[in-house]
């Protein structure tokens, strides 16, 4: 299943991605049941209840074709459009990445003993398509971050890494856009990934039973066309059993939280020359097994 929400005749309203359109969830769900599906984040947090019946409404062999909505009728905003709590991301997990910055920086490689971590703010979310405004007078150098976003299922504390796959409800792309200025001239990173529309996320997210295995997906970033990350899941430093660990030890991990595990290596600072997105550009994000994010790079806009 993928779960994306939709927007029609400026409503909101979460539905289910199918080969011939958009399913409208709350058309084809008991009425008794209808509040668990408010919204992608209310299916998330109450799956144990939610897949079961979307599992049904599927197998059930009625027609569902009243509630088929044409795709090209709606927008598509990011799976959760508002996320409860910032977006928490996980800096250097690809090999090649963290020698790509060492190297840019001059610096000998070493690499990390422990995942590490940042986030994000709710409000630096935006959907597929939604167009990024460059911000001249802000910053100045952005550039683009294709990682696989984890969405939790299940609330947990202190969770093992054996059991760390069953906390994941499902999966999803981010792209962890950086002002890389910013970034560096504040030190900590929070301000240069934190300004609006830097959290490109979707365009939905896919049920975890159809990724049989999360460490084996390839993932690839183009600008125009032009291919500038490829690699696969499997070159992750720290793998998701070990970044769910580490991060919820003695911190709670709620469902509907979003984990944006880290980046190959290819990002535009670490190119030779320097390469950074500018207005026009047209930013795709494709992981195997999930889809494609793509989102264009909006001309000056001073604000
Ligand atoms: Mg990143």
């Amino acid at each position: 299943m993928k779960f994306v929400t939709f927007e029609l005749e400026g409503r909101a309203r979460p539905g289910l991605w199918l080969d011939d359109g958009i399913l409208d969830i709350e058309q084809v769900v008991p009425a008794a049941d209808r509040i668990l599906f408010a919204s992608v984040l209310s299916i998330v947090a109450n799956n144990d209840k939610t897949i079961g019946i979307l599992k049904q409404v599927l197998d059930s062999g009625n027609s569902l074709k009243g509630a088929l909505i044409d795709a090209s009728r709606c927008r598509l905003l990011a799976p959760i459009p508002r996320p409860a709590k910032n977006v928490f991301c996980v800096g250097r997990n690809y090999v090649e990445h963290v020698a790509e910055g060492y190297s840019a920086r001059g610096l000998e490689l070493k690499l990390p003993e422990y995942p590490q971590f940042f986030t994000k703010p709710p409000t630096a979310v935006v959907g597929p398509d939604a167009e990024i405004p460059f911000q001249p007078d802000v910053m100045e150098k952005l550039d683009y971050e294709v990682e696989l976003a984890v969405i939790i299922g299940k609330t947990g504390r202190n969770i093992a890494p054996r059991d760390a796959l069953d906390h994941i409800f499902g999966y999803s792309i981010i792209n962890d856009l950086t002002a890389r200025d910013l970034q560096r001239r504040h030190d900590q990173w929070f301000k240069g990934k934190g300004l609006d529309s830097s959290c490109p996320f979707g365009p939905w997210i896919v049920h975890r039973e159809e990724i049989s295995d999360p460490q084996k997906l390839t993932i690839r970033l183009s600008v125009n066309g032009e291919i500038r990350q490829e690699a696969t899941t499997a070159q992750m430093i720290f793998d998701l059993p070990r970044i769910i660990a580490d991060l919820s030890r003695g911190m709670t991990l709620e469902a509907g939280d979003i984990i944006a595990t880290g980046t190959p290596s290819g990002v535009g600072y670490a190119r030779q020359p320097p390469s950074f997105l500018v207005p026009g550009d047209v930013v795709q994000c494709e992981i195997g097994g999930i889809g494609v994010l793509t989102n264009r790079i909006a001309a000056s806009r001073m604000s």
